[in-house]
């Protein structure tokens, strides 16, 4: 199969598109003016159910809806268009909503780049001390893109000095050398198998002479939005090969495949390519947001689960939507995640029990919700970090108030009166102090 990628300019040759209508067109120009979109014909023919988009999850996770704008911003645009405003005026204006998204939750620009003698090192990110973030230039794009991504500044012109990118694999060499302690490297995106086989190579094969580095992972949505990648694709034998080369090495390849429902993993091809990815000797991982309109259902995460260990994927997390883009359109409250976590846990056998979740990616590290609870006559959440800024902070239980409404860590009070949770003061030395994990 011919790839074939639709984007705001051309979405209306995709022939289904006639079935919608013209104002759910007329939404998909509007709010495709402002955040990005772009999908393709493996996701057009394969995974959208045309005769239900209103809540159909893989046209809500491709195609841009009104809902994800506020109503005041989506009139602004829907004027300027309806007026024939020029494209500057338009540009302006889409890119003054988009600076208003939140573009780097949780600190990821300021925080997360390592410095070196005084010198940023664009394209890598250093927040837990094991592992390393690697964004390869020509990973900066995907085979479709999600309307709740939160890496979305990667694919729109003009946000450039938000983009996070790096050409030379060397400076990530070189900074794993003065740091032993890195164990992982995670390649991501966009996504990172958007690339040929030969330039992946490129960046894949320096990192096989580095003793100290156990793990390399790969994040991708590629199973889900281009599975021919691994089968069809010309240079499928060279991708699959080079795997093997990686493995040969002595090294974990970890192949991070993101999948949110299991309408993606049921065409024969992505069965087929899991099963050759496998065959190289590389581990395959899986992960997904919790999404309302997507996949805010237990059964649909038991049913992932299940699919996914029987072709013998190991479930590793269940995060939470990151409070940037249309957060509000996708968001779970907390205590809805939890619910649906232990629901959907409680479903299938320890074999499918390997996703942690529901995670937040927040400043201080990964919270994850253990639960909620009563304590001492006060309801809380119970929670405990999964990876923190500062290794030490893992693991240890603490409480919050519980808060039926709240959908990200920032709105959480520490319980029983508590004026602090027992890192503030240590984060807010460590932010101070510009003294990130990568200085340590
Ligand atoms: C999740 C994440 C990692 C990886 O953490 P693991 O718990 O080892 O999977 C690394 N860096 C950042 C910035 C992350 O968000
Ligand atoms: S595939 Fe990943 S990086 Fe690309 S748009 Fe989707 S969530 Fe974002």
């Amino acid at each position: 199969m011919q790839y074939k990628p639709y984007t705001l300019h051309n979405f209306k040759d995709i022939p289904q598109i006639r079935t919608l209508s013209e104002q759910q067109i007329k939404d998909i120009e509007i709010v495709g003016t402002v955040l990005p979109f772009r999908t393709n014909n493996y996701v057009v023919d394969n995974l959208i159910n045309w005769d239900k988009v209103a809540d159909d999850p893989l046209f809500i996770t491709t195609f841009p809806q009104k809902g994800m704008l506020s109503p005041n911003d989506y009139e602004l645009i829907r004027e300027f268009l309806d007026g024939g405003a020029n494209a500057d005026v338009i540009q302006k204006t889409a890119g003054k909503i988009r600076a208003k998204l939140n573009p780097h939750p949780a600190g990821q620009l300021q925080h997360n780049t390592p410095t070196v003698e005084g010198e940023m090192l664009e394209g890598i990110q250093h927040k837990y001390r094991e592992t390393v973030l690697f964004f390869p230039g020509q990973g900066q794009t995907c085979h479709a893109y999600c309307t709740f991504c939160f890496r979305w500044p990667q694919f729109v012109t003009g946000m450039e000095d938000l983009k996070i990118a790096s050409r030379e694999v060397g400076r990530l060499v070189d900074y794993l050398k003065i740091r032993p302690e890195v164990t992982d490297v995670l390649i991501t995106g966009g996504d990172p198998m958007v690339m040929k086989a030969g330039i992946l190579a490129r960046y894949l094969e320096p990192l096989l002479e580095l003793p100290n580095l156990k793990t390399i992972r790969i994040g991708t949505r590629t199973l889900s939005f281009w599975p021919h990648r691994y089968v069809t694709d010309t240079d499928a034998e060279d991708v699959l090969g080079l795997f093997r080369k990686v493995v040969q090495a002595g090294k974990h390849l970890s192949f991070m495949a993101h999948f949110n429902h299991p309408v993606e993993l049921k065409p024969d091809i992505v069965k087929e390519a899991v099963r050759l990815i496998q065959q190289t000797g590389t581990v395959v991982r899986t992960q997904s947001p919790l999404l309302r309109h997507v996949n805010d259902s237990p059964d649909v995460w038991a049913e992932l689960w299940r699919q996914q260990t029987t072709l013998g994927c190991v479930p590793y997390y269940m995060f939470m939507a990151r409070d940037t883009g249309a957060q509000h359109f996708f968001s779970v409250t907390l205590a809805g995640a939890w619910e649906i976590y232990q629901q959907a846990f409680q479903a299938v056998s320890g074999i499918g029990r390997t996703a942690e979740g529901p995670v937040m990616s927040a400043l201080p590290g990964k919270i994850q919700v253990m639960g909620a609870t009563t304590i001492a006559g006060e309801k809380v959440f119970a929670l405990r970090m999964v990876q923190g800024r500062n290794p030490d902070w893992v693991n240890r239980p603490f409480f919050a108030a519980f808060d039926e409404k709240a959908v990200w860590f920032n709105q959480l009070k520490p319980a029983f009166g508590d004026g602090e949770f027992f890192f503030d003061e240590e984060l807010a030395a460590l932010l101070e102090s510009g003294e990130t994990e990568s200085d340590f």
